[in-house]
Formats: C-alpha cells, sequence, structure tokens
C-alpha cells in the first residue's frame, strides 16, 4: 500500500519526471508519481512514427547530471532515433532504480490546494486521493494530441493513426494507400518512411513548412570522444547557450555580409544539415531582411530538389519568416515528392470536405484510402495541464486564470497555486531550446528550493502578482523584439481554434533565463512569498 501522504506529487515520468524522481528521493522527499502511459519516457514512449527522431545531436540531447551515466552511454547516430532515445529513457530508470517510483497507466485527474493545510488534493483515474505538499506538473510541453473533428470520420472503414499516440506494434503498410495529413516536424519525419512502405501516399498539406536536412549518419568514435573527454566544459557552454545546444552561431549580421557571402555561408550550413543555417547570421530572427535572403535560399533547395515545378512551389514555404514556425529537420522529405507513389495535395486551394467510409474528399476530387495517418500536432504548453482539473487558492481554476493566455512567474509557479511547479511551463525557455537542458535546470531549481523550504520549515511559496505580471509582460515585449509573432504557429497557440495568441514560451535565451532565475534565489527568492509551517498551525488552533 503507498502512502497517501506524501512530501511530493509528480505528474509525469518522461525526462523530467525521471530526473525529479532521482534528485528528489536522493534528497530525501517522499514521493508519489503518476504516468498515464504504460512505461517511461514521455514524448519518446508516445511518438513512435516511423522516422521519428530528434533533431537535437544525440551528443547533447541526453542528461549531464551523472559523469558516470553521460561516459557509460553509447549513441548510435549522430541524431538519435525514436528507439534509441526510449532505450536511453530505460536505462537511465533501471540505472538509478526510477521505475519501482512510478505507478503507471494512471492519470491524474484533479489537483485541488486545501489553503488550510498548505497542501495538494491530488485525484486520480484509480479513484485514489493522495495529499501532498507540492505538486509537480512533469507533463511536458508537447503531449495533449490533436486530432481535427472531420466530418465523417467516425465512419471511415480503414485504419486511422496520430504520429502523437502511435501503436506499439509495427504496422504494415505495404500495399495499402494511405494519406497523410500535416506537414510539421512530425510529418516531415513520417513522409519519406511510409512513402518506402506504401503502395500510394498523398499528402495533404495546408501549410508549407521550413526543412533542412539533417545529414544524419553514424556517430563516429572520434566524434563521441571529442564531446565525452570534454563533458565537463561543453556541458556548462550549452547551459550558458541561447538554445541549450552548441551549434555554431555567429555574431555576424546578415547586413554585413554581401549576397555571394550569404549564399555560401548558408551553402556550407546547408551541407553540415540540421538546424545550424539558423545561426548563420546574429539577426536571423529579429530582422526580415536577413530572414528572408535564408528563407529563399531554402525555397531555391526546394526547386532544385523537386522535379515537378508545379509541386516544388506548392512545397516552398512562404508568407512567415523561416524559423518562426518550428524549423523542421529531414531525411529525404523534399526528395519523397520525386516518387511515383507519392502526391500532394494543396488543402488551402482545395480543402478537405468530409472523410467518407472509404477515403477521403476535398473540393476537387474524392481520394479512395485504406489508412489515414495524422500528423496534425498538440495543443502545445497548456492543453496538457488543462486537462487536469487544477484549483488553486479559493478554488481558482489554472484554466479560467489562463483565459488569455498563460500567466506565470518564470515558467515555473503560477500565482494563486501555492507549491505548484511546472517543468517547462510557458513563460520559460522550454520548447525554443534543448529540452534536456531546460528539463535539468528547472529540476534543480525546484529541489533546490523545495530543500530551502524544508530547512526553514516553510509551508507554501507561491508567486506574487506584481512579480507574476512583470515577468508575463517582459516574457512578451522579448518575444516582440523577434520576428516569432509573425507566423501562425502553435508557439502562439494559432493551431488551436479559440486559443488565445500569445507567444508562450520565453525567447530569452535557455543562458540568460537561467542566470534570471539563480539571480531571483540569490535575492531571497525574489518575487516570491513564503508562508511558515507555524502560521498554518496557528491558523488550524
Ligand atoms: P505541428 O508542428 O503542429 O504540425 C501539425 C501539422 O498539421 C501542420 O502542418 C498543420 O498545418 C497541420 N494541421 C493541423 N490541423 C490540421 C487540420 N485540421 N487540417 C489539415 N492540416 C492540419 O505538429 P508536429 O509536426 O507533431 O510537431 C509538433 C512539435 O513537436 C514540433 O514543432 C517540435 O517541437 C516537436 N517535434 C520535434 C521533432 C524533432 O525533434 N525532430 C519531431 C516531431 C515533433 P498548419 O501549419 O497549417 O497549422
Amino acid at each position: 500500500m503507498r502512502n497517501q501522504n506524501c512530501d511530493v506529487v509528480i505528474v509525469g515520468a518522461g525526462f523530467s519526471g525521471l530526473y525529479l524522481i532521482h534528485r528528489l528521493r536522493v534528497l530525501g522527499f517522499s514521493l508519489r508519481v503518476f504516468e498515464r502511459g504504460g512505461d517511461v519516457g514521455g514524448t519518446w514512449y508516445w511518438n513512435r512514427y516511423p522516422g521519428a527522431r530528434c533533431d537535437v545531436e544525440s551528443m547533447q540531447y541526453s542528461y549531464s547530471f551523472s559523469e558516470e551515466l553521460q561516459q557509460e552511454w553509447n549513441w548510435s547516430e549522430r541524431f538519435s532515433a525514436q528507439p534509441e532515445i526510449l532505450d536511453y529513457a530505460n536505462h537511465v530508470a533501471d540505472r538509478f532504480d526510477l521505475r519501482r517510483a512510478v505507478e503507471f497507466n494512471t492519470t491524474v485527474t484533479a489537483a485541488h490546494f486545501d489553503e488550510a493545510a498548505g497542501r495538494w488534493t491530488v485525484t486520480t483515474d484509480k479513484g485514489e486521493t493522495i495529499s501532498a505538499r507540492h505538486c509537480i506538473m512533469a507533463t511536458g510541453c508537447i503531449s495533449d494530441v490533436q486530432t481535427p473533428d472531420i466530418e465523417g470520420l467516425a465512419a471511415f472503414e480503414g485504419a486511422t493513426y496520430h504520429t502523437g499516440n502511435w501503436p506499439h506494434e509495427a504496422v504494415d503498410f505495404a500495399g495499402k494507400r494511405i494519406a497523410v495529413i500535416g506537414t510539421g516536424s512530425s510529418g516531415i519525419q513520417a513522409i519519406p518512411v511510409l512513402a518506402e512502405q506504401a503502395e500510394h501516399l498523398t499528402v495533404f498539406q495546408r501549410t508549407a513548412n521550413y526543412s533542412l536536412p539533417a545529414r544524419n549518419g553514424a556517430m563516429t568514435e572520434e566524434y563521441a570522444r571529442s564531446w565525452k573527454d570534454d563533458y565537463a566544459q561543453l556541458r556548462e557552454q550549452q547551459r550558458q547557450s541561447h538554445k541549450g545546444a552548441l551549434g555554431e552561431a555567429s555574431n555576424v549580421s546578415g547586413l554585413d555580409a554581401s549576397e555571394t557571402e550569404r549564399n555560401s555561408a548558408y551553402e556550407a550550413r546547408w551541407a553540415k544539415g540540421g538546424t545550424t543555417l539558423l545561426g548563420s547570421y546574429k539577426d536571423m530572427m529579429v530582422d526580415n531582411r536577413v530572414n528572408d535572403t535564408a528563407a529563399e535560399f531554402v525555397r531555391d533547395k526546394i526547386r532544385a530538389i523537386v522535379r515537378d515545378p508545379g509541386v516544388a512551389e506548392k512545397l516552398a514555404a512562404k508568407g512567415y519568416p523561416i524559423g518562426t514556425k518550428r524549423i523542421c529537420v529531414d531525411s529525404g522529405y523534399f526528395e519523397t515528392y520525386n516518387r511515383d507513389n507519392v502526391e500532394l495535395v494543396d488543402i488551402k486551394a482545395t480543402p478537405i470536405q468530409r472523410i467518407t467510409a472509404n477515403g477521403l474528399s476535398t473540393s476537387a476530387r474524392e481520394y479512395e484510402l485504406d489508412a489515414i495517418v495524422f500528423a496534425t500536432g498538440f495543443d502545445a504548453m497548456t492543453g496538457t495541464l488543462f486537462n487536469i482539473d487544477i484549483q488553486g487558492r479559493a478554488g481558482t481554476r489554472l484554466k479560467d486564470k489562463w483565459e488569455a493566455g498563460p500567466r506565470t512567474y518564470l515558467g515555473l509557479m503560477s500565482e494563486q497555486f501555492p507549491n505548484m511547479f511546472m517543468i517547462t511551463g510557458p513563460g520559460s525557455p522550454s520548447v525554443l531550446t534543448n529540452m534536456i537542458v531546460s528539463i535539468e535546470q528547472h529540476v534543480d531549481w525546484v529541489t533546490d528550493c523545495l530543500v530551502h523550504m524544508r530547512d526553514r520549515n516553510l509551508a507554501t511559496i507561491c508567486p506574487d502578482l506584481a512579480a507574476e505580471d512583470d515577468w508575463v509582460d517582459h516574457v512578451n515585449v522579448v518575444a516582440h523584439t523577434t520576428l516569432f509573432p509573425q507566423a501562425a504557429s502553435w508557439y502562439m497557440g494559432a493551431n488551436i481554434a479559440g486559443k488565445p495568441r500569445i507567444f508562450m514560451p520565453y525567447i530569452g535565451g535557455a543562458g540568460a533565463y537561467r542566470k534570471i532565475c539563480d539571480e531571483v534565489v540569490a535575492e531571497g527568492y525574489k518575487g516570491f512569498d513564503f508562508q511558515p509551517i507555524q502560521d498554518l498551525v496557528a491558523a488550524a488552533e
């Protein structure tokens, strides 16, 4: 029988949850950990679609908290595929004996703050209620899968899939006519692999996306060694960097370079692969004149790769700056459209009207299908939190408080919700950075805070409203110094009907943000209010 009174409830056993379990256990806190999936791994547990791969380099997309771990684990490719990252999550769970802390296949349905006790009452779908001093949402930023409500979907007689909730068993597409709806990072990774498997693949594209070649390859012993020998220093550089990843960011303005110089810089980075092209100039994401040159370079590459000029033009992203929707990284995506069994449908020109028993109809024609793959994304950053009935002080619902957009202090906490922490919450760099670097920073900050409170007999911590308002303003002001708000992206909530259009992550950079968080602590947790345990006791007497 597990303890129904504990120090901390952790929601989620992905990369955030796993590191939280490790740290909190070492520090002697009692825990309950709930995970809706059947095992550890979070994003990498759910996103098992063919072609799923990380576009942060393997040597950088891994935990830094254990020297032994980072020395002993060997990655087989420059950019790891989903199965290997999931193996890594499992290895970490086993190596640090984390799995036995987790209750799998269990969804947290509600978390209510009990003001008198200064504790959270957490309810699960198994009907259990737990009382915890602290509740930590390690629920991931991109985990609430969105399937569009297309008329007729329920009557489709073929199979349907979502990239973000892919079956555990292999799916056999041989001899099948399949559709992919959606051309974000997931679609762009899945399409080349599905095209090889299926008899015929039709891609339904609403918005063309910029994508850069990964140039993935086998990890060389030499490259792995160059990182392992210097991990202490390189990890520190990652932590202080803008993106939490080292990728040759330039300090030069694109306006100071000639067209020939720019094109040769872009060529070199295109050849190197990954997202590095976006780092060609320091003003790439703040000046449309510079950004336009990179966008046109990529469009020209697409025109050179795709043989049918009409198809190439449909695939060439236009109307928003490159990088302002999450940049995609692919392996043979544009080349796939040169295959005879692949067709591209522009659903802005000919919208999907309905799904039928045998396929899908656009305004132009019907497509007979055996399977539909939805690569249609997620209600990012807030969706998963809103799926839990979170109520803070005086029954304040998080969903109501955030009706006009998420409001947090540092992306770590929200006023009215004492002792509830978010790992990589909205208002922190999170999805704009190497997630593992940001996760480790948040877990370290939160767990240090819990020790600070325990050492001083403090019952609750909550941001004050003025600090939160200032932070929300700051996040917004910084976002608007960049080109990012120019795109209808999920960063802006633009992929979800009715969601407020607010730039949700903090774009000030991982290193700068870390410094702010450290300064807040150094100044006595500036902007946070604490309540001593004796005040709660006195109020109860
Ligand atoms: P996404 O970027 O939101 O892309 C969803 C796609 O579906 C878009 O092309 C969107 O079109 C389309 N779509 C959505 N609703 C539609 C509808 N009703 N009808 C037709 N098309 C519709 O989602 P994602 O590709 O799953 O990626 C989400 C994020 O996960 C990424 O941005 C990235 O941060 C992360 N991710 C990372 C990796 C990696 O590391 N390599 C891989 C996969 C995912 P519009 O653009 O017109 O909205």
